[in-house]
């Protein structure tokens, strides 16, 4: 079962992870953006990460919330008000629930893929987050599906978000900045989805 300490241990660490991994997001962006991925999403995740320390946490919902509202006011790139809304959305998935159940996360996880969508339109080959977040969605419904725990389907939603990262490198961008590069943003990896892929790595290693 994952509490509201569960989920602040999971963004925490993808906090941690972003920060160590911001000059590559940056470089990434540098290529086909407009350089500035780690510096916008290190800044908006330690800015929550701060907010943690006071804000409540006694329910997912609540830390979902916290981070949502944060990166939302912290970040002024396109990546800002999507992660925002991933967690903002989660966080109305969860409700007030105290804890959530695998089946209750993954159904959390894909309300936010949802939001990430009505916000920004993307769809899958279109070069963005989307690309690594929703196989990663569809794993971990599979593998609870069959059985798995959420350990071992966390697992699972990680090599298909790093798949579906890896998989950015040969397309065409269709949304954000590095679409207005047309077939020159083909080659490289976008650098939303590279920091998906760390989120749900961070999941598999804080909620399992
Ligand atoms: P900005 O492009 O405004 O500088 P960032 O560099 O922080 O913002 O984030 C860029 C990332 O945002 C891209 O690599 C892509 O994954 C993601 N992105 C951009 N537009 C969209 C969209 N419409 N839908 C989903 N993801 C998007
Ligand atoms: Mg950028
Ligand atoms: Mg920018």
């Amino acid at each position: 079962m994952v509490d509201g300490e569960a989920i602040r241990s999971w963004l925490s660490l993808f906090a941690t992870e972003v920060a160590r991994n911001r000059d590559l997001l940056t470089q990434l962006d540098s290529a086909i953006g407009d350089a500035d991925h780690g510096a916008n999403l290190d800044r908006g995740t330690s800015a929550a990460v701060s907010a943690f320390g006071t804000a409540d946490h006694s329910s997912p919902g609540s830390v979902l919330k916290t981070m949502g509202m944060t990166l939302v006011g912290t970040v002024g790139g396109a990546s800002g008000p999507l992660y925002g809304t991933l967690f903002l959305r989660m966080a109305g998935c969860a409700g007030d629930a105290e804890r959530l159940d695998a089946p209750a996360f993954a159904a959390a996880l894909r309300a936010g893929l949802d939001g990430v969508v009505a916000r920004g339109r993307a769809q899958a080959g279109d070069k963005t987050m989307y690309d690594a977040l929703s196989p990663a969605c569809d794993a971990l419904d599979d593998a609870l599906a069959a059985g798995r725990d959420i350990g071992d389907a966390l697992s699972l939603a990680t090599a298909a978000a790093d798949a579906g990262r890896d998989a950015t490198i040969p397309m065409l961008a269709r949304k954000g900045r590095a679409s207005y590069l047309g077939e020159r943003s083909v080659g490289h990896q976008d650098p939303g989805a590279t920091s998906a892929a760390l989120l749900v790595a961070a999941a598999a290693q804080a909620l399992s």
